[in-house]
């Protein structure tokens, strides 16, 4: 048996024993060894204390038997719900979160549709931070803390977090770890000097092993303990961001005894910060357009730019299925119907789906608000080598987007021409719109002046829109087949060839997504400023039913 007080450290030593303070006599090191080993609860409460928050971003579905094994485990977790992804397809449902809640595990905001805070006006901001605590407020939840998407936050972002009555919201990528932030400290503090922006670890993705989950615990626990906020995005599945099942099970084993051993606790965010529930409050409300006023208040000719060159500001490029789209902002005159920008979309080796440019599913901002039960004149001037048709699609109360129906088609135009389609009487409950020309076969479809107007008081269409191909299978067989259109669109023209070819569901539906999480691709310096020049993705025509919620998912922008 070898000396205690020379021998070095073997590797199942705790490691806090190698990084006491110096003030430590060796035979005061030795009474505290002893002690660890004879009353191992009495020793670790004087150890330094480390605490850690297990949180999960985003809704994702397979977080719920993630918040079941914490459960089983004793732990109680932070789950930040974008309010809008709920009870999507591959989403928590409020049922779910209800579930999770009667855990004991912890329901925070992440704003309603997830987008990039610092690139909104600040109506917008609010309205996305804001409204989301409503929500899940009215679903029974206590809901105190709050996330930025994509870890992206200014000045203004962290007052409307405060504003709309959080204690606290999250960054990410602020504390040390192998994956960046060199210089930074292994924990946040207790009592954070900004509990508007915690400094969490950058998001666990499918790079993190079991050994990095634990280091990034025994970081802190050797470094004077602290606080240690984990991010989850998916366990189990094949995500970028997902942890495998097992890891995250086997992490969770590993932390459990800790509590006895080494005064490493795990708290919900909500514990760590403390406080009381405060009031919830609305955001700024965008109201629908009067008589004669256009609905796209916002860059409806597509002259402002956004962080992506090729997406004007205030729209969103959707599309799926199997197809190579190739948006390109235009800038040259002739080729703008107005202003000196227009919107090229070219579609390559067409296989299925669709891909189009629409105003952003957003709370009112950029898409249109409409009031229930009236109708909507929707326009855009479009020159097209293939058929087009609008797709549209609602926004509920919640800010829950899906797909609505699909105008009849519009017919190849090499000039200039305006597509008008008035819409069915909007259903109850929905609260806006959104829409866009879309390409469903090889070709080049160039897009300008977006217009969108109440019928009643709408001024007259600027010109006869074309000779009008036949309708589409699906738009036939959905509720618009009943709505009049626009005079010109009550037609019997035989659809051109191009629309002769069904437009199929493969099953590949979002081929070209590539999801990511909060603060995938930043480096740490930029977290707090825009997200990545990433293009918003979303199903349409043929892809799902009349009323299924949709979450735009990020892709690359092709070409
Ligand atoms: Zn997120």
């Amino acid at each position: 048996m070898s000396d205690p007080s020379t021998a070095a450290p073997s590797p199942d030593v705790p490691p806090w024993r190698r990084r006491r303070p110096v003030v430590l006599s060796s035979a005061a090191f030795l009474l505290v060894s002893l002690l660890t080993a004879l009353l191992p609860g009495t020793a670790a409460a004087q150890l330094p204390q480390t605490v850690v928050s297990l949180t999960f971003d985003d809704d994702n579905a397979d977080q719920l038997p993630a918040a079941q094994t914490l459960q089983a485990a004793g732990m109680k977790g932070t789950f930040y719900i974008p309010s809008g992804f709920v009870d999507s397809p591959d989403y928590l449902t409020r049922a779910d979160l209800t579930a999770i809640a009667g855990m004991g595990h912890e329901i925070g905001g992440h704003t309603v549709t997830h987008p990039d805070l610092t690139t909104l006006p600040s109506d917008e901001a609010k309205r996305q931070i804001c409204d989301d605590r409503v929500n899940l407020t009215n679903w029974g939840f206590r809901v105190t803390s709050f996330a930025y998407p994509f870890a992206a936050a200014i000045a203004d972002s962290e007052a409307l977090a405060q504003q709309c009555g959080y204690n606290s919201a999250r960054g990410l990528g602020d504390i040390q770890s192998r994956f960046g932030c060199a210089d930074c400290p292994f924990s946040e503090s207790m009592t954070p000097d900004d509990k508007y922006y915690l400094k969490a670890l950058d998001q666990v993705d499918n790079t993190w092993t079991l050994a990095d989950l634990q280091t990034a615990v025994t970081n802190a626990e050797t470094n004077n303990g602290g606080w240690v906020q984990i991010t989850f995005h998916h366990v189990g599945g094949s995500d970028p961001l997902a942890v495998p099942v097992q890891t995250f099970d086997d992490f969770v084993n590993w932390l459990k005894p800790r509590a006895t051993t080494n005064n490493t606790v795990v708290k919900t965010v909500d514990q760590v910060i403390g406080g009381t529930v405060n009031a919830a409050v609305n955001g700024p409300v965008v109201s629908p357009p009067g008589p004669g006023v256009n609905g796209v208040a916002q860059n409806a000719s597509l002259e402002t730019g956004s962080t992506n060159p090729n997406v004007p500001a205030c729209y969103m490029v959707g599309g799926y299925g199997e197809n190579t789209p190739t948006f390109t902002t235009t800038t040259t005159a002739p080729n703008a119907q107005e202003g000196a920008k227009a919107e090229d979309l070219s579609v390559a080796n067409y296989v299925s789906g669709d891909a189009k440019l629409l105003p952003t599913f957003d709370l009112g901002g950029c898409s249109p608000s409409v009031t229930a039960g009236r109708t909507y004149s929707l326009r855009a001037w479009y020159k097209s080598n293939t058929v087009t048709q609008f797709a549209v699609y609602t926004r509920s109360g919640v800010g829950t987007w899906s797909y609505w129906t699909s105008s009849p088609y519009f017919a190849t135009s090499s000039t200039y021409t305006q597509a008008v389609w008035t819409t069915p009487a909007i259903p109850s409950g929905v609260t806006g719109l959104s829409f866009g020309l879309n390409q469903f076969n090889n070709g080049l479809l160039t897009t300008d002046s977006y217009s969108f107007y109440d019928t009643e008081g709408a001024p007259n269409p600027a010109a006869a829109a074309p000779a009008p191909a036949q309708r589409s299978a699906k738009a036939d067989s959905s509720a618009i087949s009943t709505a009049a259109g626009d005079g010109a669109l009550a037609s019997t023209v035989p659809a051109p060839p191009e629309a002769s070819t069904p437009v199929t569901d493969t099953g590949a539906a979002y081929a070209r997504e590539a999801p990511t999480g909060d603060a995938a691709h930043h480096s740490r310096d930029q977290r707090r400023g825009p997200a990545p020049g990433t293009v918003l993705l979303v199903p349409g025509p043929n892809q799902v039913e009349p009323g299924t919620p949709v979450v735009p998912l990020e892709g690359a922008l092709t070409g």
